[in-house]
């Protein structure tokens, strides 16, 4: 049976949409990933579920959750009344630009007891947001009394000598950091490279033959891990990591009965070569190298999504993430000739 009973550390992600599409994101939010905001609704249930599931506290991002404020306020809102506490909101402060605006929005967490923002701030983000607005947000929310952290602040040296008030392409910052810097920042940041970060590891990882992946490939534990995990404006839980894939919160808080996400089962029970099993009967066949098992996963479960589109396909996977991963990632023009 897959269940998760006791939830430990996790955020809900109120949308999957962000004015940014960095070439990190685990979850690859983009401006062309689905609209949506969490409603008021979906967030009862889950907050529901979050109490079944014995948490006491968790935090909120995206997408860019500032995207919609009145949203925000709601989500912020339904949480305090169910009695769980919120941590910090995540934002990468687009909306710092309107220093009127960032104020009142400031003022209004605080009257809400929001704990903290979590504000991102490296090369990744630099790319679509001017690292100075984390920063002038910092100051801001120093100003109000609301307490705030950069994400991370060891980014913001090797930034510096960079225009803060402009974005920075993939070629300016390889000039100013280093020339591997996507594959350093992943390195410092211990990144999971799922979701669009599938493509660093694909520019930058070392290839492994199939065979020798597949040997004594494990089963997938972490699916039911609750050490950092998500769940989404639509009340579904995403384990840590392992994105594309998700299960009802609520179903799993109480329990799911055998049989019913076999995709979901499959991994958990039998790792990557029993689901390479399961798409091979679907038509999948695969490539003759991968940088890792997580890769291998991704593109089963990236056939099996776009399959699903043309017969029964998998409750499980969420069908846009893996679009939405191999967009906007553009190489270095080196390596695309090399
Ligand atoms: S990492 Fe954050 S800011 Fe960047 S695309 Fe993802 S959600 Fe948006
Ligand atoms: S093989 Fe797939 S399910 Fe297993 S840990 Fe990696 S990404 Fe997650």
């Amino acid at each position: 049976m897959l269940s998760a009973k006791n939830l430990y550390h996790g955020g809900i992600m109120v949308n999957y949409r962000c004015n940014a599409a960095c070439r990190h994101c685990l979850y690859a939010c983009s401006p062309t990933r689905t609209a949506g905001y969490i409603d008021r609704g979906t967030m009862a249930g889950v907050c529901g579920a979050l109490r079944r599931g014995n948490i006491g506290s968790v935090h909120i991002g995206g997408g860019e959750p500032f995207l919609d404020f009145d949203g925000l306020v709601m989500a912020v809102t339904e949480l305090k009344k169910a009695g769980i506490q919120l941590d910090y909101v995540e934002t990468n402060a687009f909306w710092a630009q309107d220093t009127a605006l960032a104020r009142s929005y400031i003022r209004t967490l605080a009257g809400l007891g929001a704990g903290a923002l979590c504000i991102s701030l490296d090369p990744y983000h630099a790319e679509y947001v001017p690292y100075g607005l984390p920063l002038r947000l910092a100051q801001l929310c120093e100003e109000a009394g609301l307490d705030c952290f950069l994400w991370k602040r060891q980014f913001l040296r090797p930034l510096l000598g960079l225009d803060q008030d402009s974005v920075h392409s993939r070629a300016e910052l390889e000039e100013h950091l280093r020339p591997d810097y996507i594959s350093a920042v992943a390195g410092d940041y211990g990144l999971r490279l799922g979701g669009r970060a599938v493509n660093i590891e694909e520019e930058y990882g070392p290839s492994w033959p199939l065979e020798k992946l597949l040997d004594k490939a494990p089963p997938c534990p972490d699916l039911l891990s609750t050490g950092h995990f998500h769940v989404d404006l639509e009340g579904y839980f995403i384990p840590p990591g392992c994105t594309g894939l998700r299960l009802p919160l609520a179903e799993l808080v109480d329990g799911i009965p055998p049989g019913k996400y076999p995709l979901y089962e499959t991994l958990f029970e039998g790792g990557v070569a029993a689901l390479l099993g399961l798409a091979a009967g679907r038509g999948f066949v695969p490539g003759r190298s991968y940088p890792s098992r997580c890769n291998l996963c991704f593109h089963i479960r990236a056939f099996l999504a776009g399959e699903g589109r043309h017969s029964p396909g998998f409750a499980e996977l969420d069908g846009n993430h893996y679009g939405e991963s191999l967009k906007y990632y553009t190489r270095g023009e080196t390596r695309e000739s090399g």
